[in-house]
């Protein structure tokens, strides 16, 4: 396994792969991996060559700095679990090597951000936009592998790809979940033991949603009771629900939803913010 922590090597093994034919797979992730990662670098495996996956807690999306400050970092963990996925490349810039100069440029996707991330947390994709921007530039992969776990985030990809024309295959992966239904994520490891049991009921909730809404209630209906059953529990603060479109992620209000349809939602548990969806 190769680990680089500066671009221009990168860059200079990488051509020396795409000149003798190799695919390149991409898996970008900011680190404190778990299976969900890991189940996009085995995608990768399974049709690319090569994968590279890079590590890089990228400032510039976050928010809010105590969010950014408190992020896990676990390098040394993160590299012996990709050793042994068999991911053959490691890309872990410093902040200086990513940005030696602040980046000025701001993007916006246009209606596709204006709802649930996007208005909660103001710059959130223009951040993501610059560093996967960066990421596809310098690595040039054949196909770029992100999780349904950030459903928003795969709708602002799908739209750089097109309107910046990058020549790659989006490849999304689905959820990995905790046995009790949990999505993982790097933040699970910052849930207190004792609120870590009530965890699954961000996704029970989004199960209870799909059956009402398949069994024909309105999705204004269905977002009233999950807002309901949310606040019959004070351990929580929901920040948002939504019944979208998944593709376009725009809420669908009075109509019944039909297929291609995904109930998303932020709620804060134990002062860990959580994100979850189900697309049906
Ligand atoms: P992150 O490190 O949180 O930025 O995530 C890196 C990539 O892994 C993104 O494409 C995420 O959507 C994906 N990912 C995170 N958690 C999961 C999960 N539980 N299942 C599948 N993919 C995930």
């Amino acid at each position: 396994m190769h680990l680089f922590s500066s671009i221009r090597p990168l860059r200079d093994y990488l051509w020396e792969q795409r000149l003798a034919g190799k695919t390149i797979g991409l898996v970008p992730t900011m680190g404190a991996l778990h299976q969900g990662h890991l189940s996009l670098i085995e995608a990768s495996q399974q049709q690319d060559d090569l994968t590279v996956c890079s590590i890089f807690v990228n400032p510039i999306q976050f928010t809010n700095p105590d969010d950014l400050a408190r992020y896990p970092r676990t390098l040394d963990q993160d590299q012996a679990l990709l050793e042994s996925a068999g991911c053959q490349v490691i890309f872990a810039p410093t902040t200086q090597e990513m940005y030696p100069h602040p980046p000025q440029m701001r993007l916006h996707f246009g209606p596709v951000e204006e709802v649930m991330e996007g208005a909660f947390r103001p710059g959130h994709f223009s951040g993501v936009g610059v560093v996967v921007s960066r990421l596809f530039h310098i690595v040039q992969p054949t196909r770029a592998y992100f999780g349904q776990k950030d459903l928003q985030q795969v709708a602002v990809v799908g739209q750089l790809i097109q309107d910046l024309a990058f020549d790659l295959e989006l490849v999304v992966c689905p959820t990995e979940r905790e046995a009790d239904g949990l999505a993982m994520s790097s933040r699970n490891r910052r849930i207190s033991p004792e609120l870590r049991p009530y965890a699954p009921f961000l996704y029970a909730q989004l199960l209870a949603g799909r059956q009402a809404l398949e069994g024909g209630y309105p999705a204004e209906v269905v977002k009233a009771m999950i807002v309901e059953a949310f606040a019959a529990r004070p351990e929580f603060q929901l920040e948002y629900v939504e019944v979208v479109d998944r593709y376009s992620m725009q809420p669908i209000e009075a109509r019944q939803a039909v297929g291609g349809t995904a109930i998303c939602l932020a709620a804060h548990l134990s002062g860990v913010r959580l994100i979850d969806n189900i697309v049906f």
